[in-house]
């Protein structure tokens, strides 16, 4: 299967989505915890999360809330993970 990996920064780390998951996944748990928690980064475009703003706008907007991955691995279909800046090699 191809990769269809979508990743965008926020000020202290990088989320990045396996849209080849998204596409099989039934409740979209990352937009309902960004809607919770966030600050309505995501929406859902062809069945996939993406941004509602640019990239740029994203590292200041996103409250770095990291519950799209927390909802995604626990509700979702698993295709979010947050890699934080500080556990870097
Ligand atoms: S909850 Fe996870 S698998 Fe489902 S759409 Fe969101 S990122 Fe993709």
């Amino acid at each position: 299967m191809k990769s269809d990996i979508y990743r965008f920064r926020f000020r202290t780390g990088e989320v990045v989505i396996d849209h080849n998951r998204c596409v099989q996944c039934t409740n979209y748990a990352c937009l309902k915890a960004d809607s919770l928690f966030g600050t309505g980064v995501l929406r859902i475009r062809h069945g996939r999360p993406v941004l509602t703003t640019t990239l740029d706008d994203a590292k200041r907007l996103c409250n770095e809330c990291l519950t799209c991955e927390l909802y995604c691995q626990a509700y979702g279909n698993g295709g979010a993970r947050i890699l934080l800046d500080q556990f870097a090699d």
